[in-house]
C-alpha cells in the first residue's frame, strides 16, 4: 500500500511548488492520498484536483485556517471540505485581508530594526503567492541580515521576537464552526507547537473538543516517537481522530520532504477510513 500525507503547502498559500509540481513530486515519493492544506484559502484546489486525476494521486480537499486561542496561535486542519459552499469565500477575504495587512507592518518594523527591505521587493520576489512570514524570512536572507529562514525567525520573525506583529484572527471557535460548516472535519495540527500555551494540552483538547473540533495531528514531521505516542493517547482518551502529515512546504522548509518529511514520517494509511466515514456522515 502507497503512502497518504494529509498536511502540504503549495503557492496558493507560502509553499515553494505550483499545486501540479506538488502532486508530482507526491507522486514520484509514493503517495497515494494527499491532503492540500494551503492556509487559509483554497485557490490551489482545482489544480491539485486535476493533477491528481492525470497522476493518479486522490487529493483530499483541504485547509489551514489559523486562529487565535488566548494570545497564542493555533491551526486548524479542515479535511474533505466542499470548497463551492457559499460560506467559504466571505470568511476567507476577512482571514487574507488580516494576512496581507499585517505583512507591510512587518516590514516597517524590520527597518526601525536597521534591516533595509522594502515591501515591494518581497511581494516581488513571492511572485502570485500570497506573502507570509516565509517570503519575508528569505528577503532577510537575501540582504545579509542573517544566513537561512529560521534564524530569521528566531532573531526576528517569530512569536515574541522584535518584529512579530499579531493577526487578527478568528477564534478557534469560529475556524472549527466554518469548516463544520462547509461539511469539513477540523483537526489541530501540529499540536507540539502548543507547548506555548499556559494551559495542559490534554485542556486543550477538550476546550477545543467542546467547540466541535474532530480529531488531532498526532503524526507530525518534527514530532518524536514519544509525543506521537503522547498525542496518540490523548486523542483516543478524548475521542477524537487522530490524523498525520508532513506540513510540506518546499523551499521554504528545507529537508523537509512530502510523505516522508525528515526522512521517518509514516503517515499509516488505515487513518483514513474513520476520516472518510465521518466526513460521510457530515454530507
Ligand atoms: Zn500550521
Ligand atoms: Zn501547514
Amino acid at each position: 500500500m502507497g503512502r497518504i500525507d494529509l498536511h502540504s503547502h503549495t503557492t496558493a498559500s507560502d509553499g515553494s511548488l505550483t499545486p501540479e509540481e506538488l502532486v508530482r513530486l507526491a507522486k514520484q515519493q509514493g503517495v497515494v492520498t494527499l491532503a492540500v492544506t494551503d492556509h487559509d484559502t483554497i485557490s490551489g484546489l482545482p489544480q491539485a484536483i486535476a493533477e491528481g486525476e492525470r497522476a493518479g494521486v486522490e487529493i483530499i480537499p483541504g485547509i489551514e485556517i489559523s486562529c487565535l486561542y488566548g494570545t497564542t496561535e493555533l491551526h486548524i486542519l479542515g479535511y474533505f471540505i466542499n470548497p463551492d459552499d457559499p460560506h467559504l469565500a466571505p470568511a476567507l477575504i476577512t482571514y487574507q485581508a488580516s494576512r496581507e495587512e499585517r505583512n507591510p507592518r512587518i516590514v516597517e518594523r524590520l527597518r526601525e530594526l536597521g534591516c533595509e527591505l522594502t515591501y515591494a521587493e518581497i511581494k516581488e520576489a513571492a511572485g502570485s503567492a500570497t506573502v507570509g512570514r516565509p517570503h519575508i524570512a528569505q528577503a532577510l536572507v537575501r540582504r545579509g541580515y542573517v544566513n537561512n529562514v529560521s534564524e530569521a525567525f528566531d532573531r526576528y520573525l517569530a512569536d515574541g521576537a522584535p518584529a512579530y506583529i499579531p493577526r487578527l484572527l478568528p477564534s478557534p471557535g469560529e475556524a472549527i464552526g466554518l469548516i463544520r460548516k462547509i461539511g469539513g472535519i477540523p483537526v489541530l495540527a501540529h499540536p507540539v507547537y502548543t507547548s506555548r500555551l499556559q494551559e495542559p494540552f490534554e485542556q486543550v483538547c477538550a476546550t477545543l473538543k467542546g467547540l466541535g473540533l474532530l480529531g488531532i495531528e498526532a503524526i507530525y514531521s518534527s514530532h518524536s516517537r514519544q509525543q506521537t505516542d503522547r498525542y496518540r493517547s490523548i486523542s483516543k482518551n478524548q475521542g477524537l481522530l487522530v490524523t498525520g502529515g508532513s506540513d510540506f512546504h518546499g523551499e521554504t522548509k528545507p529537508n523537509l520532504l512530502v510523505g516522508t518529511g525528515y526522512g521517518n514520517l509514516s503517515v499509516p494509511s488505515d487513518l483514513l477510513e474513520p476520516m472518510r466515514a465521518l466526513a460521510a456522515g457530515r454530507r
